[in-house]
């Protein structure tokens, strides 16, 4: 019930032969670290994956974290074991400065890490996705001491983060925060609100944990503009850096909810609680920014690790459940359903939706570690314009998709996938949140029609299927690949006129851009992740160290999976154009009285 398989060749694939790490590792950032280490670091992380942390993930479901009248959050009794092996691995700091004990690994190769890591168990894989977005906080924007007293055992996860942004009244309205900082002598700060929904903002895998919190300073401006950022420690260190005084923040309650059970999600009282400036005052929004590039491209992953982890036991169900006689078979024996075309439909549905979701987080991590690595300004540019175009793509659509993607590995456990014992219904129930979390996919969207589609006018959304354009060549000149060709051919033009509708209301008709922004995130990022199955398909079908460095059968298998995706699920994009170009005028043509 609890198996894992990690998909290490599908992972290694993806990064070579997608996201072209090769051209990561030729540059000088990066130049310390080579394929072997790489391949190494996935292999050993999959192992510690499947046999230390996918078993607690069931715990984390039926038992949860629970919270005590002291205010304390207590974990399954399997998740700490696993957790501090995890901090022994040395895994987690992998991905960042050596000089506060990093490795300094390409962020690609976290991702790595990270999308095995949630497969095996989502809620205690939140604990360390929390910890790096406190992480590249505090690294962009604390001051030098913040950084040399708490970087080095956040890296390793001995100290744990957490992201304070959300109060009762301020959730995609970050701007509404009203908890406040006033200024002490000592140059501290006394922090005063309440924060809800705070992820492990309590709980017992670390002896620290280090609160980031965003709040008002007196006579701040309203809005965004009026917030700054604030280190809260739970425990206030003492002059030699020893854990000290509790701190005045504590959790009053966690919710109980649908999925992630064993991830603590917290109300958190400040009442007075000293905090020290992250940054300048006034910059806390800012500073977020800066984080949440990395912070939503890993909530993105949850969405492909959790349809990974779903798929694998939906096939292991379809092989061995055994119902009906499927065309061919004997007359009167029954047939494991994997027989039956439907289910058929449903695996290869699942299987698809994975490469593709795999071929655009990745593809977007390695444009952030291209855009890390560029020593030339404008190839900088470049490749950190792409990566902004991707995240919200990467975010939204793998949540998006994954809660379509579990419901059929739900499907196909029949009866068993709704009632709880197989298991199958944790993955479902987990995988909805991502959606929500981290600026809800509705926001996701916004911020592409609103800022992203804007980039050069849309040249950076036009440079990309530019290069889509080559692949269509190169795929119609493939056996077997060509109506994949055509079909991308057809998507990318589809894309085009959409984009070019949105930037041409855009400046007049808001309202219509922003009722267009689900449909169009939807068909320009099921475009862009056919561009990049494409991608794959071509290599696999044509690129000698492909060959070499994979065998035949999971070659075949990446370009099936891939024409899959381009013949049938690309094309249901098509019917998303009336959408899009559709005026507002029908969504706002009932009023709420005549919506019931
Ligand atoms: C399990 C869990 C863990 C979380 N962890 C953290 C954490 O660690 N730290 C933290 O600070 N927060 C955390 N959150 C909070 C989370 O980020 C918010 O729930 C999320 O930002 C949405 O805010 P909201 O719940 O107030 O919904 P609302 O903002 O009220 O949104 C409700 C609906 O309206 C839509 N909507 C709202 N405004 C707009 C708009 N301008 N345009 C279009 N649509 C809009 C939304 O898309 C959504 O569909 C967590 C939440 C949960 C449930």
């Amino acid at each position: 019930m609890s198996n894992y398989t990690p998909p290490t060749a599908d992972i290694l694939f993806a990064m070579a032969h997608v996201a072209d790490l090769e051209g990561i590792l030729a540059t000088d950032r990066f130049g310390h670290v080579d394929m072997e280490s790489i391949s190494a670091v996935v292999d050993e992380v999959g192992r510690f994956m499947a046999e230390e942390v996918a078993p607690t993930n069931v715990d984390g479901d039926r038992i949860g974290s629970q919270w005590q009248r002291d205010g304390t959050v207590v974990t399954p009794d399997s998740f700490n074991p696993a957790y501090q092996k995890w901090v022994a691995s040395g895994f987690g700091a992998m991905p960042f400065e050596a000089e506060f004990g990093g490795a300094n690994f390409p962020w690609i190769t976290a991702i790595a890490v990270q999308e095995m890591f949630t497969s095996s168990n989502m809620a205690l894989a939140l604990c360390p996705l929390l910890t790096q977005g406190a992480i590249d906080a505090i690294l962009a924007h604390g001051s030098d001491e913040q950084k040399a007293t708490y970087l080095p055992k956040m890296m390793t996860g001995e100290w744990t983060g957490t992201m304070n942004l959300t109060e009762p009244q301020a959730g995609s309205d970050v701007g509404a925060v009203t908890t406040k900082a006033e200024l002490n002598e000592n140059g501290s700060y006394s922090i005063t609100g309440q924060k809800i929904y705070i992820t492990y903002g309590e709980h017992d895998l670390a002896e620290q944990l280090v609160h980031l919190v965003l709040a008002r300073t007196p006579g701040s401006p309203p809005g965004t503009k009026g917030i700054s950022m604030f280190l809260v420690p739970k425990f206030v260190l003492g002059e030699d850096g020893s854990v000290g005084e509790r701190n005045r923040a504590t959790c009053v309650s966690i919710e109980h909810k649908l999925g992630i059970h064993g991830s603590p999600t917290c109300v958190m009282a400040f009442e007075g609680a000293t905090g020290w400036l992250v940054g300048n005052e006034l910059d806390g929004m800012r500073n977020m920014f800066t984080m949440m590039n990395n912070a939503r491209l890993s909530v993105g992953l949850q969405g492909l690790s959790l349809a990974e982890r779903a798929f694998q036991q939906s096939l292991q169900y379809a092989q061995n459940r055994t119902q009906g006689t499927s065309i061919g078979a004997e007359k009167g024996t029954s047939s494991p359903i994997i027989e039956h075309p439907d289910v058929r439909r449903m695996l290869m549905t699942q299987r698809a939706w994975i490469d593709a979701m795999r071929a655009l987080v990745y593809t977007n991590a390695a444009a952030l570690d291209r855009a890390d690595a560029a020593t030339d300004a404008d190839q900088a540019r470049e490749w950190r314009e792409l990566a902004d175009l991707l995240i919200p793509l990467s975010k939204s659509l793998c949540t998006d998709v994954v809660n379509e993607t579990t419901s059929l590995a739900l499907q196909i456990h029949g009866g068993m996938g709704y009632v709880e014992e197989t298991g199958i219904a944790q993955h479902y129930r987990d995988a909805r949140i991502a959606a929500i979390y981290e600026g809800t996919n509705g926001i996701q969207a916004a911020d592409l029609v609103g800022r992203k589609l804007a980039m050069r006018g849309g040249g950076v959304i036009s440079d990309l299927l530019d290069e889509f354009e080559l692949r269509v060549k190169e795929l119609a000149s493939i056996d077997g690949l060509t109506l994949f060709a055509q079909r991308l051919d057809e998507a990318i033009a589809t894309t085009r006129v959409a984009t070019a509708h949105l930037i041409e209301i855009g400046p007049t008709d808001g309202r219509s851009l922003l009722g267009a922004s689900s449909p169009y995130l939807r068909l320009l990022g099921t475009t862009v992740c056919a561009g990049l199955v494409a991608k794959g398909a071509v290599a696999a079908s044509t690129e000698a160290n492909a060959r070499a460095a994979f065998n035949a059968d999971f070659l075949a298998a990446k370009t099936a999976s891939a024409r899959f995706f381009g013949e049938q699920i690309l094309p249901t994009t098509a019917g998303l154009l009336a959408a899009i170009t559709a005026p507002a005028d029908d969504l706002f043509a009932l009023t709420a009285d005549q919506l019931l």
